[in-house]
């Protein structure tokens, strides 16, 4: 890419990237499938790099960070998952579904085709092969990219209507649940195949309700794409999740610090009163299943806040529902994350033998568990203090000193006492920890 200085002024908004007019890209990939040359304001993509024309990607130029369609649509369902990496992995629609830049009551009725052409063959071919052809589409509304059809249309592949999508009939009702369309092997045409996305536009027939809801959802600019996607069984994807989106311990805690400091910010302004200020508390139980303690704690990796779920109970109920919900901010946790840090706490806690009762966080990130036992974390690993017993252990030493004495009530967050944990230490040399933090 050829940036002059001048360029870079321009380049300040959040992390989306403004290019000037009349620049040469050589990264440009957008939806228009247009020359490298342009003329217009262009936007970079946070996560491929790859290059848009501002005006082709409708409201996504207000995501922070900024992704291309492409790259939303690569990752809408986990359980399909879409190797970015792999060769025409998404064929995103060579045009749009042109936006409606006229309003309805100006141009009420039309239809509107976007075509996309591609191959078929080999194991997209096997009715038991793992990689299968779908059709995804997505509203580009520059809020949470989730699977959205056009209101009203069709879908035809060579010239046979596959799908058709309808104005429900109670628009204040449940909203539509749009979910992909598999393109089954019997659909498809060994070699060329084309499919025709057809929104349709008409107010015939529509009640007012109806005409309102349209106006209100029918606007804006849709995207089509043909994506080859690997099909995974939930218990795939539990270990896959389990395996690679693993952060180090010590990386897991600067992330949980940062959601806990985001948390007590929320929770409280006024950043002088640190001592009067309730500790969090640190939720351990599966949201879908209250009293257990999450095995595998997880979270998506748009979540801003310190609750997890659990990681193999998330993905089997996703398995049917495919909403990819977060169940603590409702954001669509597509890409989800083990929580090491806490994974490695409830593993010690368990390991003790203690019942959790309540588990919090103060402001300076002292963990403790049943307000009793304090979380000392070094290098990856756990161990559980219990202050009370401390406490016992000290007392009677104060009372010899006298005034003399220089010892100082352990303050939490300083536990570097030589004072052994008392009951937790022979638990611990019973049965030692897992090295590394890593199993
Ligand atoms: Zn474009
Ligand atoms: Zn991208
Ligand atoms: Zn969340």
């Amino acid at each position: 890419m050829r940036m002059g200085k001048s360029m870079f002024a321009q380049l300040a908004r959040a992390s989306n990237m403004a290019v000037q007019s009349g620049t040469i890209v050589t990264n440009l990939r957008c939806v228009c499938s247009s020359s490298p040359s342009v003329n217009s304001e262009m936007i970079q993509c946070a996560r491929c790099r790859f290059i848009q024309h501002s005006v082709c990607i409708g409201e996504s130029r207000k995501l922070v960070p900024y992704e291309c369609p492409r790259c939303l649509l690569a990752r809408l369902d986990p359980l399909m998952f879409v190797d970015p990496t792999r060769e025409n992995a998404v064929r995103a629609g060579p045009t749009l579904i042109p936006t409606f830049e006229a309003s309805f009551a100006s141009q009420p009725v039309g239809v509107q085709i976007c075509i996309l052409s591609f191959s078929a063959g080999g194991e997209f071919m096997d009715p038991r092969g793992k990689h299968r052809l779908h059709v995804r589409c997505i509203r580009l509304d520059g809020k949470s990219a989730e699977h959205c059809w056009p209101l009203m249309g069709q879908l035809i592949l060579n010239g046979r209507v596959v799908e058709t999508f309808q104005v429900p009939k109670d628009v204040h009702g449940h909203k539509r649940k749009d979910v992909p369309h598999f393109l089954k092997p019997d659909e498809l045409r060994h070699g060329p195949n084309q499919l025709v996305v057809q929104r349709t536009r008409t107010l015939a027939g529509l009640s007012e309700p109806q005409r309102q809801a349209l106006r209100v959802d029918e606007q804006g600019v849709y995207v089509v794409a043909v994506v080859d996607a690997e099909s995974l069984t939930s218990e795939e994807l539990i270990r896959k999740v389990a395996e690679t989106c693993r952060p180090t311990v010590e990386e897991s805690k600067r992330k949980f610090m940062q959601r806990v400091s985001r948390q007590y910010q929320a929770a409280n302004s006024d950043e002088d009163c640190l001592c009067e200020e309730p500790a969090l508390e640190v939720p351990f139980a599966d949201p879908y299943l209250p009293g257990t303690m999450m095995q595998i704690p997880a979270y998506g990796n748009t979540c801003k806040h310190i609750q997890d779920f659990d990681l193999a109970r998330f993905i089997r109920m996703n398995e049917h529902m495919r909403q990819w919900k977060c169940p603590h901010c409702s954001e669509r946790a597509y890409e989800l994350e083990v929580d090491t840090y806490l994974e490695q706490l409830f593993k010690e806690i368990k390991r003790a033998g203690i019942e959790p009762e309540k588990i919090t966080i103060d402001k300076a990130g002292v963990l403790t568990v049943n307000g009793r036992y304090v979380a000392n974390y070094k290098d990856g690993m756990f161990s559980l203090v219990n202050q009370e017993q401390r406490k016992l252990a000290f007392g009677p030493r104060r009372r010899q000193g006298g005034a003399h004495e220089s010892y100082r009530e352990p303050k939490a967050g300083t536990c570097q006492s030589p004072v052994p944990p008392p009951v937790l230490a022979s638990a611990a040399a019973a049965f030692p920890a897992p090295r590394g933090g890593q199993g």
